[in-house]
């Protein structure tokens, strides 16, 4: 398994996880595998695939600026939109 594909299984619960939990499967590359993910999916379909914010997680009290990752939650919007039809279709 390339780390690319560990990134992928650390990530694939949906939730966010530190790039220092990252790193502990990875090594310190996990920044830059990240990006290129992000690039490679961007190139691809003109989206990227995983989000990345300042890490606030519990507990977690990071003096330099440390990222927390997850996937791209497509679904979520997908379900928004389909709702939005829902309520323009009843006509309210
Ligand atoms: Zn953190």
């Amino acid at each position: 398994m390339d780390y690319k594909e560990i990134i992928r299984g650390i990530l694939s619960d949906g939730n966010w996880h530190c790039i220092n939990s990252i790193i502990l499967e990875t090594g310190t590359s996990a920044r830059n595998r990240i990006s290129e993910m992000n690039i490679a999916a961007e190139k691809e379909s003109g989206r990227r695939i995983i989000d990345g914010v300042p890490c606030d997680m519990d507990g977690h009290n990071h003096r330099s600026r440390v990222f927390k990752y997850r996937n791209v939650q497509h679904e979520e919007k997908e379900y928004m939109m389909q709702t939005f039809d829902d309520l323009i279709a009843l006509d309210l």
